[in-house]
Formats: structure tokens, sequence, C-alpha cells
């Protein structure tokens, strides 16, 4: 059985299906858990031009989610949610916020460092891997420690792909000691990590990279999830059993999946 705890829909600025589409398609695709969780990006209002993208409308959303949960979606677990973007300043705001609705699953994800979206390549012009990547790490650990009530750390390592280094790797020596602080971190929070399939990039296929999960799993950590983070109806799910085997093979047995911020294991199976 398969489940999906990331995507987002046309309430995302990004999203190219409609709420009832996604949901209609997991439904379709058998999924026995399903989360939207539109992007929250209170981190773009300190940004220079990404403050113009379309936020999202917490409220329409909330209002849309309601009603949908009062419709049920059969034997499908619908989940709603957030992906909130980190930055010092928006935790602030989301703290202030978020305790007002009644989600089932919040990401805390970072895409923003200085002030600007890792995904439009400015960030790395004229630095060094070595530096980039520390303050990365640090500002991921950092983020951790919020105060609003968050389930997934998400894609651990979103600047490596558009950071266009030759050698884009995290799993370094000269990293380890941060990558470590943070999972350690992740761990006495008892927070999850989520292995993120919608990767733009020749040599990755998902986020954090294996060596990551890897040494996650040594430190004592268990919970994991899938995240397609699919913004179009064909992408949930997408590179599931890649996912699913990778996760097996270094000897995870469930996912977790998040009801109203409980955790709920599921057995990973491969059919
Ligand atoms: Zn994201
Ligand atoms: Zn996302």
């Amino acid at each position: 059985m398969m489940i999906d705890s990331h995507s987002h829909t046309k309430f995302s600025h990004d999203g190219r299906e409609n709420i009832d589409a996604m949901i209609g398609a997991a439904r379709e695709k058998g999924l026995m858990y399903y989360a939207v969780t539109e992007h929250l990006d209170r981190d773009y209002k300190y940004c220079k031009k990404e403050r113009f993208i379309r936020a999202l409308n917490l409220k329409k959303y909330y209002k849309k989610v309601t009603e949908l949960r009062e419709s049920g979606f059969g034997d499908m677990y619908a989940a709603f949610g957030v992906e909130a973007g980190y930055s010092e300043k928006a935790a602030k705001w989301y703290e202030e916020r978020l305790a007002n609705y009644d989600f089932d699953v919040v990401i805390n994800s970072i895409h923003t460092m200085h002030a600007q979206d890792a995904y439009f390549g400015k960030l790395f012009k004229n630095r060094e891997k070595d530096d980039v990547y520390r303050e990365y790490l640090d500002l991921l650990t950092e983020s951790t420690a919020v105060k609003y009530d968050y389930d997934i750390i998400g894609h651990i390592g979103y600047i490596t792909r558009y950071s266009g280094y030759p050698n884009y790797t995290l799993c370094e020596d000269r990293f380890a000691d941060r990558i470590d602080a943070l999972l350690k971190n992740i761990i006495a929070l008892d927070k999850c990590v989520e292995i993120n399939t919608h990767i733009r990039h020749p040599e990755m296929k998902y986020l954090p990279e294996k060596g990551i999960l890897q040494r996650y799993f040594e430190l004592g950590g268990r919970r994991v999830t899938f995240s397609s983070d699919a913004h179009r109806a064909e992408d949930i799910c997408s590179n599931y059993f890649l996912a699913a085997s990778v996760a097996l093979e270094i000897g995870f047995t469930h996912w977790t999946v998040y009801k109203k911020h409980t955790p709920h294991d599921v057995e990973i199976k491969l059919n």
C-alpha cells in the first residue's frame, strides 16, 4: 500500500492542478494515505524578488480543507497541511498563526538563504561550496528548534540540487560533524525525515542522499516518510518504489504518516 506525505495543488503558486483533481488521482492510484501540503512561504516576504510570488491564502485553503474533510475519501486518508518555508523572521509569523489551524501535518523546509531561494542559483555565485554548505547545515539545525508544531523535515539537501558545483554531495568528511548534529537533533525531537523524489538533477533521484539516510539510521533515527512533492497529478507517488527499496535496504521497516500531528506507522512494502 502506497503513501505520499507531500504534494501541492493550485493553492500553491507553483501547483498545476486543483485540489479535487489531485485527491481524485491519489484515490485512483490506490493510496492509503495522501497529504496535500501547500507552500506557506512567509520567508519569501523578506526576499527581494521572491516577495512578489503569490502567497498561499491560508484562510481560503483551510475553508476548502474543512469542506473536503466532510465529504470523506473512501479507503484513503487524505491529510492536509502546509510546507512552511523556514527563515528566522518567518518562524515568528508561523508561531503566531499555525496553532489556529487544525492541520494533519506540517513540513519544515528550507528554500531560502540570504533572502533568496536557492532555486534561482544566485546564492552560489562567487562562493565556495565549503562555506555555503556549512551555512546551510547550520541553518537546518537552527530550523529544527522552531516553536510551532511541525512533523517532517523537508528535503534535506535542497540547495545541493541547484548549486551547480561539479561535486554537489553533502556526504563528505568535512560536513560530517554538522550532519551528525542535525540528525541527532531530529532524533531527539522525534521528528521525521522525508525521502523526497521531486528532484530535477541528472544524478540525484531523491533527497537526502543515501549516506545521510544511512547515518540517520545508524544514529537511531527510525522516522522516515515518502514524499513525491508532486505538483501535478501524474507525479503523485513518482519514484515511490525506488524510495521504498532504498529505505528497506538501509534497514527502515515503516513509513511514518501524520494524522492530526500524531505519527502512525505503515509497513514499507514493495508490492
Ligand atoms: Zn520544498
Ligand atoms: Zn514541496
